[in-house]
């Protein structure tokens, strides 16, 4: 059994980590985004495949995939679904489930809406939605004193007042109160990340009353079994023979 994780997570590394010692054949694949990955055990291929048919002529190698991409890598799982359509190869969805919702939380179905929302909330935002969706909080917020915390430096220029902080999680509680009271956030903006890895600052949040932009998750490929827990993708694998 050659089994493909679609990776970039730490459900990703947990799961290629419980198969490996288990003795089984595993490659995590990671996109190649980042500059310097946390790497999972086993072996690992980083980079794009090529769309729908790259991936398909990758899954020669393999004999079913798991994709435990973010909740919001969209594109891959698309990919994944309709790549393992058409070669047969079974497919397992591994998707942490999202946080539960407080209704004190506004949330929004795009960045763009969150940019919106987020100036009219607040003066001084604290945005941690990633690098990749940074652009698009520039046309609203470009004159508010915004915090900008992502793992690696974005290719774009950022606004004047803007302070970019590099770092990755996880975060604790009493760092992330330190620092939006360092920053004096007003309004938090986040994706539905879900997990405890990024939980601590909404936590921060609710204790400094800063108000909270989240974007929901788009919606997954149709079709696909999903399971939530690492445990039950590692029964899904075994179950394959
Ligand atoms: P995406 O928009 O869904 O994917 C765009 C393209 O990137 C895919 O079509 C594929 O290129 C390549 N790709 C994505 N994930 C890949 C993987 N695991 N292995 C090989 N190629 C991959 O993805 P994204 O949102 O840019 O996320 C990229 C990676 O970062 C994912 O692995 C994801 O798990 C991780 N990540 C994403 C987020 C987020 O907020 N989006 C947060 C944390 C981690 P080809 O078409 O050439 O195959």
């Amino acid at each position: 059994m050659r089994l493909l994780i679609l990776g970039g997570t730490g459900e990703a590394r947990d799961l290629a980590a419980r198969l490996v010692d288990e003795g089984m054949d595993v490659t995590s694949s990671l996109a190649g985004r980042v500059a310097r990955p946390r790497l999972p055990v086993g072996e690992v291929r980083i980079g794009g495949f090529g769309g729908v048919e790259g991936l398909r002529g990758a899954l020669d190698q393999f004999d079913a995939v798991v994709d435990a991409t973010h909740p919001f890598a969209r594109g891959m799982s698309a990919n994944a679904a309709a790549a393992c359509q058409q070669t047969g190869h079974p497919l397992l969805r591994l998707e942490r489930p999202g946080w539960p919702a407080d209704p004190s939380w506004a949330y929004v179905d795009t960045h763009d809406q969150a940019a919106t929302l987020a100036a009219d909330l607040g003066k001084r935002p604290f945005i941690t939605v990633g690098r990749q969706e940074l652009a698009r909080f520039v046309p609203a917020l470009a004159g508010h004193q915004v915090l900008a915390r992502v793992v690696d430096r974005p290719e774009i220029d950022l606004p004047e007042p803007w302070t970019l902080l590099t770092s990755r999680g996880p975060y604790r509680l009493e760092g992330e109160l330190a620092l939006m009271r360092e920053h004096g956030t007003d309004v938090l903006i986040t994706k539905d990340s879900g997990g405890t890895f990024t939980w601590p600052k909404m936590a921060a949040a609710a204790e400094l009353g800063v108000a909270v932009v989240v974007v929901r998750r788009p919606a997954g490929a149709d079709g696909v079994r999903t399971v939530d827990d690492v445990a039950e993708a590692v029964a899904w694998v075994r179950g394959l023979g």
